[in-house]
């Protein structure tokens, strides 16, 4: 007998083979089990086998990091395959995403929507290198498929890790970003007060605001708490990597909207074979619906044109500045709505101020990157200026200027062209405190308060301590002579893009002239 001795093992030893097998099942199931908790969630799933008629009437609950949003295995998903994104630009891109069969609408989306945040990180910054994206599947059940994306995008300062999820409903074909898995605004902001409680000391819960660019990737852990996950350096020095926050279900589940709550039940199932069954049937648009942490720059409940209703427009240029967190400060004492004009540099240098001023009703819009004249510039250099700065915002806020306001006031036909083409109105003022000349509070205080009527659009700068200080007096007298401080849309209603605008005098409600007998400013050219 010199056989190898392996092949005759078994037979010889079966005792010993099944106590070996055994023990090395056993230790691989503690392995598997140990960092992620109880080992019975591991036994029923794995113990289960294809006996039952309907598998999917014996749940098994979800297993997985308390930390993470509950992950799918691909290999439960039948037919899963993976796309890569093509890309013709300048930037090393590798970004992948995955295709399930049924669900053509999904597959469009991620293509148009991977596409534009490449294009978007492009834009915004001057030094991009490149951009890499992978995937994995969260809670694939009952006609929902979550899709969270991880994404590397490097460029001069280093490599940020970030994440999105999507939310894809098999049945009607539409894909939802994070938010809309909230009630509505309010209920964002309700969260949002939970999640500063909950992110660790070294976040910076100043920063964290109920906006659509920081709430980008939420779902729920195999309990079905709710994970909130930020980007690094998002909310936290950029050395924190991923900051996030897991809010117990029992706090969150009013909040939710059915999607949401959908979401949460399908994360906390097991998943074992996952299948979309045929096409979507109908795509509905869902405009109607509420689309949380997408803020509007126009409050319902002030109207212009009510001639009881005196509006003003306070507008900041080249900012953010450092005294800009101070007079939002003040704006928010007052209740009272300003239009921030940013420029790229200080864009990049504080971002966290514009998503603030975002966050606090504020209108931001585009004073492009670098402030040059752009009558000197050719049309495609136009068009790099602003385009910067509408990828910036983007990114900082969910949100894309409708305003953009040329440098020196000094526009002609090719801004006028490449503006009507980007979907902005170019604001430019009737009151000039000439702030940047005279850095005197009271000077400055005075010209504004002397200008001020019903429509007037005031240009001040918000990098200069003098306009700041002057704010206070400024804002303080205008709302003790009645005026309401609107944002430059509010003011001015809808704008048509490429148009010029030096003021708002709103339109009267009926025929005939205005009842208020302020007739002072007739330049909407
Ligand atoms: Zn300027």
């Amino acid at each position: 007998m010199k056989k190898p001795s392996h092949p005759t093992m078994a037979p010889d030893r079966p005792l010993v083979t099944v106590v070996i097998a055994m023990v090395v099942l056993l230790g691989l199931v503690l392995l598997a089990t140990r960092p992620s908790g109880p080992m019975a969630h591991l036994d029923s799933e794995t113990t289960s086998d294809e006996s039952g008629e309907d598998a999917s009437a014996r749940e098994v609950p979800a297993t997985g990091d308390p930390d993470e949003l509950t992950v799918v295995d691909p290999d439960h998903v039948v037919g899963l395959d993976e796309a890569e994104l093509a890309y013709d630009g300048d930037l090393d891109v590798a970004v992948r995403y995955p295709v399930l069969p049924n669900a053509q609408p999904l597959t469009d989306f991620l293509d148009r929507t991977l596409a534009a945040s490449v294009d978007a990180f492009d834009a915004a910054n001057p030094g991009a290198e490149s951009y890499e994206a992978e995937w994995e599947l969260t809670a694939a059940n009952d006609d929902l498929v979550g899709v969270r994306v991880t994404s590397l995008e490097t460029d001069s300062e280093g490599t940020r890790e970030c994440h999105t999820t999507y939310w894809y409903d098999t049945a009607s074909g539409q894909t939802f970003e994070s938010t809309r898995l909230f009630g509505g605004q309010e209920e964002l902001a309700e969260v949002n007060g939970l999640v500063k409680e909950g992110v660790p000391d070294t976040a910076y819960t100043d920063t964290i605001h109920p906006v659509a660019a920081l709430y980008d990737s939420v779902g729920f852990n195999p309990d079905g708490d709710l994970v909130v996950e930020f980007d690094a350096g998002q909310v936290a020095a950029p050395d924190e990597g991923r900051v996030h926050a897991v809010v117990d279900r029992e706090e969150t589940g009013p909040l939710l909207s059915d999607l949401g709550a959908r979401v949460r039940d399908a994360s906390t199932v097991g998943v074992r074979e996952f299948a979309i069954a045929g096409p979507p049937e109908a795509a509905k648009d869902g405009q109607d619906d509420p689309k949380p942490g997408h803020l509007s720059p126009v409050d319902e409940e002030v109207d212009c044109s009510d001639p009881g209703t005196k509006c003003v427009a306070l507008t900041y240029d080249d900012g953010p500045g450092g005294g800009t967190p101070a007079l939002l400060d003040t704006l928010a004492e007052y209740d009272a709505r300003a239009t921030f004009f940013v420029t790229g540099g200080p864009v990049m240098a504080d971002p966290l101020t514009v998503r603030r001023a975002y966050a606090e009703g504020h209108e931001i819009a585009n004073h492009t990157l670098g402030h040059p004249d752009l009558t000197g510039l050719s049309e495609s250099g136009v068009r790099a200026e602003l385009a910067t700065v509408q990828a910036q915002i983007y990114r900082e806020t969910g949100y894309t200027p409708d305003l953009m306001r040329p440098p020196y006031g000094a526009t002609d036909e090719t801004v006028a062209s490449v503006t009507a083409d980007m979907g902005l109105a170019q604001i430019l003022w009737n009151i000039d405190t000439n702030d940047w000349k005279d850095r005197d509070a009271a000077v400055v205080k005075g010209r504004a308060l002397n200008g001020a009527s019903d429509g007037a659009i005031i240009l001040m700068h918000d990098i200069h301590p003098t306009s700041v200080a002057a704010s206070r007096g400024i804002i303080r007298e205008l709302d003790a002579r009645g005026y309401t401080m609107v944002t430059v849309s509010q003011l001015l209603g809808a704008t048509e893009p490429g148009e010029t605008y030096v003021d708002g005098v709103p339109a009267p409600p009926e025929d005939g002239p205005s009842p208020d007998g302020d007739d002072g400013h007739h330049g909407d050219e």
